[in-house]
């Protein structure tokens, strides 16, 4: 998991409402949370995900279609940010959302590699991790399981190099083949794809 800053600059108006665009909004913001970034899978796919109106809908209503006001976000982002909206997000040292089209996000937060919580580096940022909860629980567990594949997968590249210096090849691969299997299990949950309720439902019985 990592934040990605969303291009909008050659986005083009689309016709009709924001309901229809959300495989196009998921796609534009790498199929993960804005706020969070949290990946839909785990979650349950796109059809649990919601499209966040960055501009609150109940306060900014002719914004209500606008392309650029639309981003992908997980429901529990959604839900607390709601129609939350204090200022223009100008000056990031200002209690307010930085667009993430302005701004990656990774850029806002200090990320503490021993207990995995956030630190906002700016007003901005500081008021979105108490607003959103951006050290719920389940953010913790997300990142501190992405920093433990970067730190096998690290691992297996050094053990790699041993094995090409070392005479006394046993001990090395049996210490490879553990970081493998540990490796392999820490990656799976990363290789669930974007999906829909459609692709998971079962095949009717024949009732005949
Ligand atoms: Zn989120």
């Amino acid at each position: 998991m990592n934040w990605k800053k969303i291009d909008k600059n050659n986005r083009k108006q689309e016709d009709g409402i924001y309901t229809a665009w959300k495989q196009q909004i998921a796609d534009e913001c790498y199929h993960q949370c804005v706020y969070c970034a949290i990946h839909e899978a785990p979650w349950g796919g796109i059809d649990h995900y919601h499209i966040d109106h960055f501009r609150p809908q109940s306060k900014f209503d002719e914004l209500k279609n606008k392309i650029t006001n639309l981003y992908y976000s997980c429901p529990i982002c959604n839900k607390f940010k709601s129609d939350d909206w204090k200022n223009e997000p100008d000056n990031l040292n200002d209690i307010c959302y930085p667009d993430p089209s302005d701004h990656n996000y990774s850029d806002l937060f200090n990320w503490d590699k021993t207990n995995h919580t956030l630190e906002g580096i700016y007003v901005s940022s500081k008021y979105l991790v108490n607003r959103l909860y951006l050290n719920r629980p389940q953010l913790i567990y997300e990142r501190r399981e992405y920093f433990l594949k970067a730190k096998a997968d690290a691992l297996i590249s050094e053990v790699n190099r041993l094995i090409q210096l070392s005479d006394d090849l046993i001990l090395v691969k049996e210490a490879f083949e553990i970081i493998s299997s540990l490796a392999h299990h820490l990656h799976i949950r990363s290789t669930i794809s974007p999906y829909k309720l459609v692709d998971i439902k079962k095949p009717k019985k024949n009732c005949e």
